[in-house]
């Protein structure tokens, strides 16, 4: 990236070591998830608690924010120099604003969580998590106030994961999708098409975690993940994590009695890694470097799950693909059992393994009760409670534990409060861009023939490579030629299910 501006060179040159220590801070986070010993959680605490310390010194060394004042006011920038200070400047609020000895107690308080959440949630003890969940909120409301908001203070933590996002904004676009959700829900649930009695997956059959660990990784050859750039790892909540602009890392899981489990989160975790391997390697080490928000990331992911993976033609590529990785299993199953298989609706209690149809319900839940947690309006302590009334309100069925209730998500322990709704923005971006993507391709016809490279490539250049240059709004605005909407979403799934 070319940068005349003085002023903004010497503010990169000095990003680059904040960006480097977050590198190494993402080192220690994956092993967290894939390798650490139990005992090893104080000792990985105090580690990331100290890069933390590293990190916000650097973004409050004096010479920083003197620079940052001084590049802020000048004209004639470029457009790559104006998004660099933007996007210096929604990161900064963050160090600017919270008190470094808040930051710290946050990174540490939130390290810890995660262990004492994932016993938690294993022996479904809610009261073992509720101390650190009282903390973690308390922090947030800390750091929310820190922040400041116009509206409410949700607001403040919302804009962290999108740029921009408020609670009124997300209420608004809640109450067009709940009710059409909960009727195309119930109409569904009576459509043969997508309702299947199996013993297929959930049921004795047996698919060996090596196979499934290696069509994983067939896939992600095949959707071009560059594997010289990156590894698939296990851990117990998948995710994908980028350590260098040459190390995108992706994570999975086997459940032996389930082959679509891990098949469909290859697709996902495959999805953010191709965007982060996709972005202009200029970028590294910049504030242009990454994607632009979790949303736009969410629809990456989404777009190779659900748009692609879940469609009719990929289910007929895939299935002698499938008969070739499971053959004592599913050689006999033909692509219309695999295609119900593969988009049964049925409401169940777990978010990352619910339909397209009640996905998004799950996280009107979770924003509601954020939402209200952060606002005092509910009590820690009350949150089983409330979080089973909801879900018979939205979804019609009561989860029978905790685990699979309350505690199945591993976010409240990271401390992240206003992260869910960017799952929703994202199936939403997921279905703008496709829209779009059928008028200028023949998408379907790609996708039958496997040709993953094109799409792809029309990714890369209309998404991918730019980063973090534009803003969300701006950037579907550019791609889709029309502002975000939920209609897109919504068409598609009236398209699919009805
Ligand atoms: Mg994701």
């Amino acid at each position: 990236m070319q940068v005349k501006n003085k002023d903004v060179k010497r503010l990169l040159e000095k990003y680059r070591e904040i960006a480097l220590l977050g590198q190494v801070n993402s080192v220690l986070s994956w092993d967290l998830n894939v390798n650490l010993p139990p005992a090893a959680a104080e000792d990985r605490a105090a580690q990331s608690a100290f890069l933390t310390k590293l990190v916000t010194q650097r973004w409050l060394d004096p010479d920083f924010k003197f620079l940052f004042e001084k590049a802020k006011v000048q004209t004639k920038l470029t457009l790559e120099e104006k998004a660099t200070l933007r996007n210096l400047e929604h990161s900064a609020k963050y160090y600017f604003r919270v008190p470094p000895e808040l930051i710290i107690k946050f990174s540490e308080e939130t390290s810890r969580a995660f262990m004492i959440w994932q016993r938690a949630k294993k022996e479904n003890r809610f009261k073992d998590f509720l101390p650190s969940l009282k903390k973690i909120i308390k922090l947030n409301q800390l750091i929310a106030q820190h922040l400041g908001y116009q509206d409410n203070p949700y607001d403040a933590l919302l804009d962290l994961y999108e740029p921009g996002l408020t609670t009124r904004s997300c209420q608004r676009l809640f109450s067009t999708l709940i009710p059409e959700l909960i009727t195309l829900l119930k109409q569904t649930k009576s459509n043969p098409k997508f309702q299947i009695k199996s013993d297929l997956i959930n049921a004795d059959l047996i698919y060996p975690q090596p196979d499934q660990e290696k069509l994983a990784r067939f896939l992600l050859h095949k959707l071009n993940y560059n594997f010289s750039a990156g590894r698939q790892d296990l851990s117990s909540h998948p995710f994908t994590t980028v350590l260098g602009s040459s190390d995108v890392r992706v994570t999975n899981r086997y459940q032996p009695n389930n082959f679509i489990d891990s098949l469909t989160v290859a697709l996902h975790e495959g999805g953010h890694a191709l965007y982060e391997q996709g972005i202009k390697a200029e970028y590294a080490l910049t504030p242009l470097a990454g994607g632009v928000s979790l949303g736009i990331h969410e629809s990456q992911s989404r777009f190779w799950e659900n748009q692609i993976g879940r469609s009719r033609e990929f289910i007929h590529i895939l299935t002698p693909i499938l008969h070739a990785f499971y053959p004592a299993q599913l050689s006999q199953v033909g692509e219309d059992t695999l295609f119900t298989l593969f988009n049964q609706v049925a409401p169940g209690p777990i978010r990352v393994e619910a339909d397209e149809v009640s996905y998004n319900l799950h996280i009107a839940l979770r924003f509601e009760l954020e939402e209200a947690l952060i606002n005092n309006r509910l009590k820690p302590q009350d949150l089983p409670a409330a979080w089973r009334a909801k879900m018979k309100k939205y979804l019609g069925i009561v989860p029978s534990t905790d685990r699979e209730g309350v505690l199945q998500d591993v976010h409240w322990s990271y401390g992240s409060f206003g992260y869910f709704p960017t799952y929703t923005l994202g199936n939403l971006y997921a279905a703008q861009f496709t829209a779009t993507l059928n008028r200028e391709l023949k998408l379907t016809e790609l996708v039958g023939n496997a040709d993953f490279g094109t799409i792809l490539s029309w990714l890369r250049t209309n998404i991918h490579q730019h980063g973090s240059l534009y803003w969300p709004a701006e950037l579907l605005q550019k791609v889709t030629s029309q502002a975000f909407s939920p209609k897109f979403f919504l068409q598609y799934l009236q398209k699919k299910y009805r």
